[in-house]
């Protein structure tokens, strides 16, 4: 970020970072103070650097976020900002930002500079080496609790052991897209996104970049245990059919044993006559079948809320103010 916008050539490429954020105000600042370190120290004198542009998407937040953000793009124009209306979630703010930027290639980033600016470098070098897209995958988790770490292997294996292209696991959603992912991205229309599936599902040569994740560095997570089971629950549902499917073979596997058992009991009763006991096998199987059906209707139904969400095509966000472009 050395170079002053006149010098700005055509060739130098141009990278935008895509960050959205949620009640940040005390991070964005910090935010866009270590990219321009990091990109000085990343590029040194003589170096070309590329051209970039920061995309703030303010998901609605009620603290002075989009006031601060505001302040920042008046002196610097590397600064953008896209308002969304409401907190339309990070996945609708991270398409709002894919949509609006720029760059020949993007970057999402999280504000709270878990994903570290001194990943860029490395990332550009590998887009201007050939990749189309470049992973940046987590080797060390240390910093997140036992628990995340748990159910994030849990939800990778599972969705893994559903799907028919694998999502990589521990890269989130910091990354690098070229322009022709992000154009097939911005094509998509489905509703109930889940990015990193996306992400993965466009396909695209494909390189990784490893890295330690840091703690957060200021103001707090913005994710519960409800809002994950959210996030994991849209994720299945919106990459897979597989669990739709499992309840076929379920159905099918319960109906050969009954159709046997039934036989059975028809032998039995020839052979031996009729006899009264069986209160309890038949308990057993009435309440096992009734929360089989309710279950797999549960699941019916989230797939057919999801179809309704996509059927009244809504857009996935509300832009109310954009900011530099
Ligand atoms: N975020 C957002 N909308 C939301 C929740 C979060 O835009 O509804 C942003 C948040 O400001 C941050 C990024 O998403 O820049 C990641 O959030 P966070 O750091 O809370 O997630 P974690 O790192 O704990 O997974
Ligand atoms: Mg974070």
């Amino acid at each position: 970020m050395t170079f002053p916008l006149e010098t700005q050539g055509m060739d130098r490429p141009s990278i935008s970072l895509v960050v959205p954020v949620y009640n940040e105000e005390e991070s964005v600042a910090h935010f866009a103070a270590a990219i321009s370190k990091s990109t000085d120290e990343s590029w040194p004198e003589g170096d070309i650097c590329p051209h970039f542009e920061i995309v703030f998407v303010d998901d609605g937040s009620c603290d002075a976020t989009a006031a601060v953000i505001r302040a920042m793009c008046r002196v610097d124009r590397r600064i953008k900002l896209v308002s969304l209306s409401r907190n339309f979630g990070k996945e609708a703010a991270l398409s709002a930002g894919l949509k609006a930027a720029t760059g020949d290639a993007v970057i999402p980033m999280d504000v709270d500079l878990q994903d570290p600016p001194e990943l860029i470098r490395p990332m550009v070098d590998l887009w201007l080496a050939g990749a189309q897209i470049v992973n940046a995958k987590r080797i060390d988790r240390s910093q997140d609790s036992f628990f995340k770490r748990a159910t994030s292997r849990l939800f990778y294996k599972t969705i893994n052991a559903m799907g028919d292209h694998p999502i990589a696991a521990d890269v989130g959603d910091f990354r690098l897209l070229d322009r022709s992912a992000v154009a097939v991205l911005n094509e998509m229309t489905e509703r109930c996104r889940f990015n990193k599936g996306l992400f993965s599902w466009i396909g695209f040569r494909t390189e990784t970049v490893e890295y330690a994740r840091p703690a957060r560095r200021a103001g707090a997570t913005k994710w519960n245990i409800s809002r994950l089971v959210a996030l994991a629950i849209d994720g299945i549902t919106a990459s897979t059919t597989f669990p739709l499917r499992v309840w076929t073979i379920i159905g099918a596997i319960i109906s050969i044993l009954a159709f046997g058992y039934a036989a059975f009991l028809i032998a039995h009763t020839i052979i031996s006559g009729v006899d009264t006991p069986g209160y309890a096998s038949i308990m057993v199987a009435v309440l096992f079948l009734g929360g089989l059906n309710l279950f797999s209707l549960g699941l019916m139904g989230e797939y057919i809320g999801r179809i309704a969400i996509q059927v009244r095509g809504r857009p996935l966000y509300v832009v109310a103010e954009t900011i530099g472009f």
